[in-house]
This record gives structure tokens, sequence and C-alpha cells, in this order.
């Protein structure tokens, strides 16, 4: 019998592995989207693995219920395809749910094997229909895009799903879906297309909106169904959630908005209902500080006609008042940000108009290992940073370095709240404003041997 020969291990993995990851994956950015349609779902078609780790992140951030179906590969599906057991999820989730939306994301495996976004719609063609929910299915393998990829298709999948091309006419829709949800208005109908926010920002979108006289419909609006209340009457599916009738009244909006940064108007939700149905599309980044406040509302007020409320110019004073009274603090900072594009592309501008010297704003490196190394070879000629802002991943690196995190975006697994945390208008950006003046004091007074109490 021959010898049995143990080979020597290999000294670096052939594989490679994300340990402690910067950003998330795209199936889980299209949960997110679909779990703010009123008694919609998600249906993970893939492992069971990847909707456990999905369900886990999204609880811990938001600190609520979440129910997402999983067509649960096994290893003949991964061979011999997973139609049958897409097929048992969805009837499953409908008897027992039954939901108004389902929105299908498929991640890594089912991509590979080719079930595509376009190979579900025709698996679950004939359990599809009249009375079945509205199905939207977007194709999120992971190794084609991070989490905001997979929020900005999904939203496109609603709204395509709601209005397909050639659907009714506008007007008539229109008034059949205001008499579904009883309560027609007479102001301009905005559709709104948000970014991965927080609950507490989706919540100053809409007031803001209405401060305007416009009637926004959120595609999509998960600012109750992930951070409601307490859940009394035993029901399966939270409260809240933009209404199916709602979305497809979108054909016939007056315009839309899209919030994000270098948004691509072939992928995103307002570039198909642009080109579909001919509703004026604006896109714009997110609104954090004064400048990139003033350009959305101007957006808003010219789509109403009405000149910015009193209120929000009080707001814009106070917190113009607060960047002089703290420039002494913040000027020449070295900040480092990481996470969600749309959100470091605005926290980028946010920093260069308060002062704050950006060493790196990094969208996509994957492990923060990566980003030490690449900060630690830039920072010999600016500077070692002071200040992190980003998800609480980077809590490690912050410890490492020795310098505060603002914690801010997807996940916030380490502190309580991440759902309430805002930066958007005059009014968000003078809580986070707060937070970075407050991190960088603290610091300083824990560093100091005599223990300043006034600056
Ligand atoms: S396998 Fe792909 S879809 Fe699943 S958790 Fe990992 S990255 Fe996400």
């Amino acid at each position: 019998m021959p010898e049995l020969v143990l080979e020597k291990p290999a000294e670096t993995s052939p594989f490679e592995l994300t340990e402690n990851p910067c950003i998330v994956c795209a199936p889980l950015g299209a949960t997110l989207a679909f779990s703010g349609i009123r008694k919609g779902m998600t249906l993970l078609h893939g492992s069971q693995g990847c909707a456990t780790y999905i369900r886990r992140y999204m609880i811990s951030h938001f600190r609520e219920p979440l129910d997402a179906g999983s067509s649960s590969f096994t290893e003949d599906t991964a061979v011999f395809g997973g139609k049958q057991n897409l097929r048992t999820a969805w009837l499953n989730m409908v008897q027992q749910y039954q939901p108004d939306c389902i929105g299908v994301a498929t991640t890594c495996l089912a991509e590979t094997i080719g079930e595509d976004a376009a190979a579900i719609q025709s698996m679950l063609a004939d359990l599809v229909g009249k009375d079945a929910p509205l199905l939207a299915s977007v194709s999120t393998a992971s190794y084609s895009g991070d989490q905001n990829k997979g929020f900005r298709d999904a939203l496109r999948a609603l709204v395509q799903a709601a209005c397909p091309a050639g659907s009714d006419t506008a007007n008539a829709a229109r008034s059949t879906a205001d008499a579904a949800i009883g309560t027609p208005s007479p102001n301009p109908l905005l559709a709104v297309f948000p970014a991965m926010l927080s609950p507490a920002d989706l919540r100053w979108l809409k007031t803001t909106i209405q401060l305007f006289k416009l009637e926004a419909v959120l595609v999509s609006d998960y600012s109750d169904t992930l951070d409601g209340g307490p859940w009394m009457d035993g029901s399966l599916l939270p409260k809240g959630g933009t209404a199916v009738a709602d979305l497809r009244r979108l054909k016939s909006a007056n315009a839309s908005l899209e919030l994000g940064d270098k948004l691509d108007a072939v992928r995103t939700g307002s570039g198909y209902l642009e080109r579909t149905f001919g509703v004026p599309a604006h896109r714009v980044s997110l609104p954090v500080g004064v400048e990139a406040t003033d350009r959305f509302l101007k957006i808003l007020s010219e789509i109403s006609n009405l000149s910015l409320p009193k209120e929000l110019l009080a707001e814009r004073s106070r917190l113009l008042d607060s960047y002089i009274d703290a420039h002494k603090i913040l000027s020449g900072k070295r900040v480092v940000l990481y996470g969600d594009r749309d959100q470091v592309a605005a926290l980028k501008a946010f920093c260069d108009e308060i002062g704050l010297i950006v060493l790196a704003a990094d969208t996509e490196t994957r492990d923060f290992a990566t980003l030490e190394r690449k900060v630690q070879e830039s920072s010999a000629k600016a500077g070692t940073p002071q200040l992190l802002i980003g998800n609480s991943k980077g809590f490690k690196t912050a410890k490492k370095w020795n310098i505060p995190l603002v914690r801010l975006g997807f996940p916030i697994h380490d502190r309580f709240g991440g759902q309430r945390l805002c930066c958007l208008g005059y009014s968000g950006t003078q809580i986070l404003f707060d937070r970075i003046v407050n991190a960088l004091l603290e610091k300083t007074q824990e560093d100091s041997d005599v223990g300043y109490t006034y600056y």
C-alpha cells in the first residue's frame, strides 16, 4: 500500500478572503429596499447562509423583526437549478404571510448558475397574476456590486414591476389608485427614490417635502417598517411602508427626485419613469451640509413653485452660526471616510465645507486591513488621521489608531439607535456636526493631563 504523503499547508490562502468588510453585499441592499413596501417581503434565491447573514445584520442594526424567505439551495440544487425550490418558497410565503409584494433577490450562487432576474420572472410566470403579490426581481450577485447597487437596482425593479411599460394611461391609473388607498391628494405627486438612509432621515425627507405642499411617494419607505412601535396585534408583517397601489400611481407623477452620487440614469428608477412615462427626473446628492441642502431645497422649490419655508431658513442660520463657533476645533483636522458611496460622497463635500482635510473617502476597498494600509501609505505626506466617520465596522481601526469614530450609515451593531441617526438637511447636518465636534473635543480632553473644561 503506498504511503500517504500529506502536503505541506500553503502559507497563504489560495482564496481571496474578506475579513471585517467596509461595505456589505448586494442582496442586503435589495432586502432593505423591499422592506419599505407595505406588506412587502424579500425572497432570497440561493443558499440559506446568505439569508441568515442578511437577516442578522439588519435585525441587529434596526432592532426590529425581519422575515425574509430563502429558496434554500442544497448541493443538488446548485448543480441542477433552483426552480422548484424557488416556487415552493414563493407558495409558502404567499400562503403564510399573504404579502402584497415579494421582491426576489439573487445571491452569488444562484447568479453563478445563471438564475438571474430574467430567469426568475420566467420560473414564476404562471404563479404571478392579477391576485398574486407584485413580483419585483433583481440580480444581486455580490461579485458584481455592493449594497448600494443592490438597493438602487431593487428600487428600479419595484417601479418597473408596478408600472410596466405599456400599462394604463396615466390619469386613469391615478384615479383608480386614489380610490384604492382612500385619500386623493390635490398636491403634485413626487416619486422619491432615496438612498440607503436611516429611517430617521427618511422621515426628514417626507416632512420636508410636505412643507413644499408636494405629495411624496417614497420608493421605498422603511421609516416605519424598520423603526416602528411594538407589535401588539400578533401580525406577521410590520405596519407602514409604501402601498403597492401608490407605486402604481408613479407613472403619472408630476416629477421624480432621486438622491445619490453620480447616478446613472439608465439604471435608476427615476430614469425608468422618465424614459417610459415622460416623468421629469431630478437627481441630486444627499443633502448633507449647507451647500448640498441648498441645492436639494432649490429643486423642491422649483417643482412646487414655493419659496423656502421660514423654519428651514432659521435652521440654516443656526447651522452657519455653529460652523463659525467651531471652526477653531475643526479646521485642518484629518479625517478618513468609508462605506456606502452615496454617504461617503456627501460626507466628503460636507467635510470640505467645514474645514476638515479628507485623507481618504473610500467606497471601493472591501476590508479594513487594506484600507488601513492605503491610509498609512498616504499619511507619510498628509499626516496621520485624527477622525474616522463611517459604520461601526471601523471600530477596530479607530481603536488601533487611537482616534474617535463617529458612527454613521449601515451597519451600526455596537451602539444603540443606529436607525435614528440623522444627517440630512440643515437639522440633520446640525446633529452630525455637533457629534463630530464633540468627538474631537472628547479626544483632546481625554489626552490632556490638565483636563480642559472650557473650549
Ligand atoms: S455568498 Fe454572496 S450573496 Fe451570499 S452572503 Fe456572501 S457575498 Fe452575500
